[in-house]
């Protein structure tokens, strides 16, 4: 019986109906012989409603009350998508014990204590594996963990991904075989460029871990760059599916087995899929004293408000003065301004600080570029 973690997206949980669908659909992979593990997201335009909530008290919210209110929208979905399990269990006439509910600190998802944006340390996979030894169905909260301190803390948007797909990774060094992870969402595959933007777009049957973490990285959130990550460290292969229809979607795989598995190609495709990102801002540093050192004390400042710097240009010095300009995702925008105040004021007094924001970033992806010219 393989273990089948299934990841359901916020537009799958959407609603009460959809939540009967998500029920009717774990119990169908039951009885086909897989041992479903569910994970879950809180119910769609949830987050962004307790999002909305505490950026109308604190323009830089982030904080462990920050990420009790929006980790709240996972523990409803749970309790929902566990009560409709045990109902479809109980309506299908399947005794014994069925689906239990689990938020992150509950069952052991330790993280670091970076609020909004938290990174998985370990899962205890103890409480797991005994709710699968007695046939059980878990259904567990994504997107949150629990720090050293017992504060509830949350992965960054999209981190539910993440959450599928490190239980998938623990179980399986846990030494559970043949696990599998199907990432469930609202459109049925990865697609070369986002098919809500562009109709044209085709949907890609097989993409390596190296080419999906691109796409992710450069702003396509059908999977959240972690979750990829995670996959490609411990090989955990990845469909990415829709649970509207049953239909293949998009498997995630290492390239040696895209290289030789079904479908494999002779000759690398070239380009994978085109990544839109609409949410960058740029910061320029004018007049920052140049010498060995100032790159250092810049970027050590933004990383240790973990600001995420993108790309990065430096110009020539001129009169021992430089211009330095990184860009960045628009929600780390006011952790970054505040570093670089803070930096201006101790060291760099002359340094003035640039910021544009409303820029996209366009980016072409494709592992088979770096064998082209052109
Ligand atoms: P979920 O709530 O299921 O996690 P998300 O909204 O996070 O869903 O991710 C799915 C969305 O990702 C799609 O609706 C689509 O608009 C967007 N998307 C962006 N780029 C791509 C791509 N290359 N292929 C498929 N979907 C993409
Ligand atoms: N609910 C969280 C979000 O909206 C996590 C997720 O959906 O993956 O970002
Ligand atoms: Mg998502």
């Amino acid at each position: 019986m393989a273990v089948l973690v299934q990841k359901f997206g916020g537009t799958s949980v959407g609603s009460i109906d959809r939540i009967l669908h998500v029920a009717e659909w774990v119990l169908n992979a039951q009885a086909r012989g897989d041992h479903p593990v569910v994970v879950v997201s809180a119910m769609s335009g949830e987050t962004n409603r307790l999002v909305e909530l505490a950026h109308r008290i604190a323009p830089i919210p982030y904080s462990r009350e920050y990420d009790l209110l929006i980790a709240s929208g996972e523990q409803i979905s749970v309790g929902l998508v566990t009560l409709a399990i045990n109902a479809a269990a109980a309506r299908r006439g399947l005794g014994g014990p069925c689906a239990t509910p689990w938020l992150g600190h509950q069952l052991g998802i330790r993280t670091d204590a970076v609020f909004s944006k938290a990174r998985i340390q370990a899962i205890d996979t103890d409480r797991l594996r005994g709710e699968l030894d007695r046939r059980g169905i878990p259904v567990i909260a994504g997107f949150q963990g629990v720090d050293a301190s017992g504060n509830i803390t949350t992965l960054g948007r999209g981190g539910s991904d993440t959450s599928a797909v490190a239980i998938a990774a623990a179980l399986k060094e846990a030494g559970t075989p043949g696990v599998d992870c199907e990432i469930y969402t609202d459109v049925d595959g990865v697609y070369t460029t986002d098919p809500r933007i562009c109709p044209a777009a085709r949907k890609i049957p097989r993409i390596c871990f190296e080419e999906m973490m691109e796409l992710a990285s450069l702003g396509a959130k059908v999977l959240q760059i972690r979750s990829v990550e995670i996959a490609a460290k411990f090989r955990v292969p990845l469909h990415v599916r829709s649970s509207f229809e049953p239909v293949e979607g998009t498997r995630v795989v290492s390239q040696e087995e895209l290289r030789s598995g079904p479908g494999a190609l002779l000759e690398e495709v070239v380009v994978a899929g085109i990544a839109a990102d609409p949410d960058q801002v740029k910061f320029t540093l004018q007049e920052v004293p140049d010498g060995p050192g100032v790159a250092a004390a810049i970027f050590g400042a933004l990383s240790d408000a973990a600001v995420v710097v993108d790309v990065i240009v430096q110009d020539v010095s001129s009169d021992g003065r430089l211009n330095v300009s990184f860009t960045s995702g628009r929600s780390d925008a006011l952790k970054a301004q505040g570093a670089l105040e803070a930096l201006a004021a101790v060291r760099f007094p002359g340094m003035r600080i640039v910021m544009r924001d409303s820029l996209a970033k366009v980016s072409i992806v494709g592992v088979g570029m770096q064998n082209h010219s052109g």
